[in-house]
């Protein structure tokens, strides 16, 4: 395995949250940068740098956080991004996960586990990227979709769409598992890696956003299915 650092944006404008988490995540063993402001964030990912992960709050001074992760996803940058929420707010969770997020943790939070948040997308990310050296043939075709795992290609009756690697895992978990009954939980330790954070809401707005991108009505769904009070399943060819 690679050993190079790996090196992590950090999106907040109050100083001493900032200096705190380069600290930490230094001592880590991670390569930080801060960025005080939006623009300033802008600024870092036009440049050579390659960020493995963003922590993005969502107050900042001249833009908020969503508006910043949908900039970043419309540029087509699908860098791993955990939000920073001020309040406990359902309202700015699923904000954040419109936006293109891939989690979020509330303040304020533990460090112990903002770091075991951020470890956790990490090694997924590693995993994945090692894992798809072995595949050979990664090519989903349903309902007027076509999904290349591999190179993140998708297009949708003809036209290109961009998945964050989060909708792009769980399409490819559905994929591998056509017609299963696949449960929250399930869903949420295999393709989020994250067996201790109770949180169906997040796959729940997953499910959402997958709906659409691909559902010709995503209120009436054909492909990405409810299986009442047992979770979801995915049907490639109803
Ligand atoms: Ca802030």
């Amino acid at each position: 395995m690679e050993q190079t650092q790996q090196r992590i944006l950090v999106v907040e404008d109050e100083r001493n949250i900032a200096a705190g988490l380069k600290l930490n995540f230094e001592l880590e063993g991670y390569d930080v940068e801060v960025a005080g402001s939006a623009r300033d964030a802008a600024a870092l990912l036009a440049g050579s740098d390659h960020f493995a992960l963003i922590l993005l709050d969502v107050m900042l001074p001249d833009a908020d956080g969503f508006q910043v992760c949908r900039r970043i996803r419309a540029a087509g940058d699908f860098t791993p991004v955990l939000m920073l929420t001020a309040r406990d707010s359902t309202e700015d969770r699923v904000r954040g996960l419109e936006a293109g997020a891939d989690d979020y943790i509330t303040k304020p939070f533990e460090l112990e586990e903002l770091i075991a948040r951020v470890r956790s997308m990490l090694r997924r990310r590693g995993w994945e990227q090692s894992s798809t050296a072995h595949v050979s043939h990664s090519l989903l075709r349903f309902g007027g979709a076509q999904v290349d795992f591999e190179r993140g290609e998708v297009t949708v009756r003809g036209d290109a769409v961009s998945l964050t690697r989060l909708e792009l895992d769980l399409l490819r978990y559905f994929a591998d598992n056509p017609r299963k009954v696949c449960s929250r939980a399930e869903l949420q330790a295999e393709v989020w890696k994250l067996d201790n954070y109770p949180n169906s809401r997040m796959v729940d707005n997953f499910i959402l956003r997958l709906r659409k991108h691909f559902e010709e009505e995503p209120s009436s769904p054909k492909h990405f299915l409810v299986a009442r009070g047992a979770g979801y399943k995915f049907v490639p060819d109803p």
